[in-house]
């Protein structure tokens, strides 16, 4: 199997950005930006090893923003990011990959899927970038700045903008970086793909992604902010339901929306369906929405009778409502009869049509109490449910 390395560039002093801490370290949602940076290659299965190329002052803070993540020591970088790349490569040297991805740590929008398609292109051509073709029609400034005015307009025609991640068969790289630190002295290589390109390997152009921009500025570094605070848009709450109802002389109980022939009945002044009523308090739990009692009072004689989906159902509109979605339910009926397990199959479908979500997301199990109890005497059945909603958080906190 082919054995992929990836080699983060993160030696850099970030002067651009101001403040004691290098971008790197800076918290991105309370997280470094390095870690994010990381966790994409870490966590890839392609990925059999990281290494990070640091810069000699920024030990400890490299420890403390790495902890827990499966990472190979770190080498220490040089004055360029030519130079820590080289020192990258040379440490990946002695048990060396067949492909290395070398990636700014600045980067900590990289994906899976680009990371993918990168390693894909690698199958055909020694080296692949990422990278965006030119959308913006290009000006040539003449040499007046502050204040430069347009020279003249530059042709975008086969232009593109170079990301990374930039992948390399291993050995190719390496012996470039090696001949430019000899051969191209005085040559400052911004990438490497432009080593390459010095080497005269063939580079791939794969499609990047607008989201892996690099962060140089405060107001990339703002951008970057919202992008994680967005992932945290939702937040997820969940409610528990219980209901009891006892029998009475009958022919066919309730249960979840089906109707089971039975010796007896459930008594209630609705259709007594203790897993709808379970259902329907889990999700009205979850919302802080009281219980079933307080949306259909007994004392009210429209809910006499009444069909026991229509309690569930209001549920779900007031999730809806409130912007939420159901992420699943589940309800456990506890009873030594009738049997549940022939029903369950037309239960789940019942309770995904009522709330209007795929059955995947509803779960129904059954259990008896051995004998014991109300349950276990034949005297009613009991029902138990909880269920987790997704609801839009609030901006400016709880409401
Ligand atoms: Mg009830």
């Amino acid at each position: 199997m082919t054995r992929c390395a990836a080699l983060i560039v993160a030696a850099g002093r970030g002067s651009r950005l101001k403040g004691r801490v290098p971008k790197q370290y800076r918290p991105l949602g309370g997280e470094p930006l390095l870690r994010r940076s990381l966790a994409a290659f870490a966590g890839h299965p392609a990925i059999a090893a990281v290494k990070v190329a640091i810069h000699p002052d920024d030990r400890a803070l490299y420890d403390a923003a790495t902890r827990g993540l499966p990472l190979l020591d770190p080498v220490m970088g040089g004055a360029t990011r030519q130079e820590s790349v080289w020192r990258g490569l040379e440490s990946l040297a002695s048990a060396p990959p067949d492909l290395v991805l070398i990636h700014d740590a600045a980067r900590p929008f990289v994906d899976h899927a680009l990371i993918h398609r990168l390693i894909a292109a690698l199958g055909e051509r020694a080296g692949a970038i990422a990278a965006l073709p030119l959308a913006d029609t290009l000006k040539q400034a003449s040499d007046t700045a502050p204040s430069p005015v347009v020279a003249t307009t530059v042709d975008r025609t086969g232009l593109w903008r170079a990301q990374t991640p930039q992948g390399f068969r291993f050995p190719v790289i390496l012996d470039a970086h090696r001949r430019a630190r000899s051969d191209a002295l005085g040559r400052e290589f911004t990438d490497d793909a432009a080593v390459a390109e010095w080497a005269g390997i063939e580079v791939a152009l794969v499609m990047g992604s607008e989201g892996n921009f690099k962060v140089t500025t405060e107001d990339d570094l703002a951008r970057a902010e919202r992008l994680v605070s967005g992932e945290d848009q939702n937040e997820y709450r969940t409610g528990f339901g219980f209901d009891v109802h006892g029998f009475e002389p009958g022919d066919h109980v309730f249960l979840c929306g089906v109707k089971i022939p039975f010796e007896k009945k459930l008594k209630g002044h609705s259709d007594a369906d203790v897993g709808l009523h379970a259902a329907t308090d889990a999700i009205l739990g979850a919302l802080g929405e009281g219980d079933i009692g307080v949306h259909f009072p007994p004392s009210d004689a429209r809910w006499k009778n009444a069909p026991s989906h229509l309690f569930l159902a209001r549920a779900a509109e007031l999730l809806e409502k409130r912007g939420g979605a159901l992420a699943n339910l589940d309800v456990t009926l506890i009873c030594e009869a009738p049997r549940i397990g022939p029903h369950r199959a037309e239960m789940v479908t019942r309770l995904a049509q009522i709330l209007r979500v795929p059955e995947a997301r509803v779960g129904v199990k059954a259990t008896t109490t051995e004998g014991l109890g109300f349950t276990g005497r034949g005297e009613g059945i009991a029902a138990q449910a909880v269920a987790t909603v997704r609801l839009p958080r609030r901006a400016g906190g709880d409401s």
